[in-house]
């Protein structure tokens, strides 16, 4: 499985690490998040993106999806497919696509037909998105958020997406039959521990109750680090010499 986090800002031509945005794309056809979508995404990757999977819809994660949509409005041959729960999709409906921040794509068709529809998963419900099975898991964010195990023929990978402190995707993931490699928001550093209780995130310490939780000995890779404080959260996980954790590179493509 090709696994790869789209850069959300560049310095010149060039990505940077600050990570405003949140957009995983899996072996170049399926999006998780369309944060950066529409920035980012290669033309490969644009032309071959029907499917995107939904963790919740803070902006940082939908941010490119509407224009994404847009993008491709005219040349579409077949409708973008939006999967998310239930008030993830009446959010974007009733406060994204509501014709007065954005058209409502899914009331609009082009020559082929519809451009966007959306199809509904339930927490702890499995769903297949091309070559892929999710099964989600909800987790603990200030809104309806999902986690999510995913696999192919060959290997799973899990992903928290936004989440304070949690058991049900540490469940999820104890129970599988294999885990390749999780991905594990931390988007605060521990002096802003307040913030982080109140915004429902994870700080390094922390993730290290979190990580207490995993009987998997896979290597746990850090996403979602707040770009203001991305020095400080690296230096604080590296001084905490945690085995098996690393930072996401932004920009990478992974096989796992
Ligand atoms: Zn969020």
């Amino acid at each position: 499985m090709r696994v790869q986090l789209l850069p959300s800002t560049f310095d010149g031509s060039r990505a940077s690490l600050r990570q405003h945005l949140t957009c995983f794309v899996i072996d170049d056809s399926v999006a998780i998040d369309a944060g950066s979508l529409a920035m980012s995404a290669s033309r490969e990757q644009q032309s071959a993106i029907r499917d995107i999977v939904v963790t919740h819809a803070h902006l940082d994660h939908i941010a490119g999806l509407p224009l994404f949509i847009d993008d491709l409005f005219s040349s579409l041959t077949e409708p973008v497919t939006v999967h998310a729960t239930r008030p993830v999709i009446e959010t974007l409906e009733r406060d994204i696509f509501n014709w007065s921040v954005y058209p409502r794509f899914s009331e609009l068709s082009n020559s082929n037909g519809p451009v966007l529809r959306y199809e509904t998963f339930g927490q702890a419900e499995e769903f297949t998105v091309k070559h892929l099975t999710f099964r989600a898991v909800e987790v603990n964010h200030r809104v309806p958020s999902s986690g999510f195990i995913i696999s192919d023929t060959k290997s799973t990978i899990a992903m928290s997406g936004d989440t304070s402190g949690t058991d049900g995707f540490w469940n999820l993931i104890n129970s599988a039959d294999q885990i390749s490699a999780i991905l594990l928001e931390c988007a605060f550093p521990d002096e802003l521990n307040e913030l982080a209780d109140v915004s429902h995130h994870l700080t390094p310490k922390r993730m290290v109750v979190e990580l207490e939780k995993c009987e998997r000995d896979c290597p746990v890779f850090v996403v979602n680090l707040k770009p203001m404080y991305r020095d400080e959260i690296v230096e604080q996980i590296r001084q905490m010499k945690l085995k098996h954790v690393e930072i996401l590179e932004v920009g990478k493509v992974y096989n796992w």
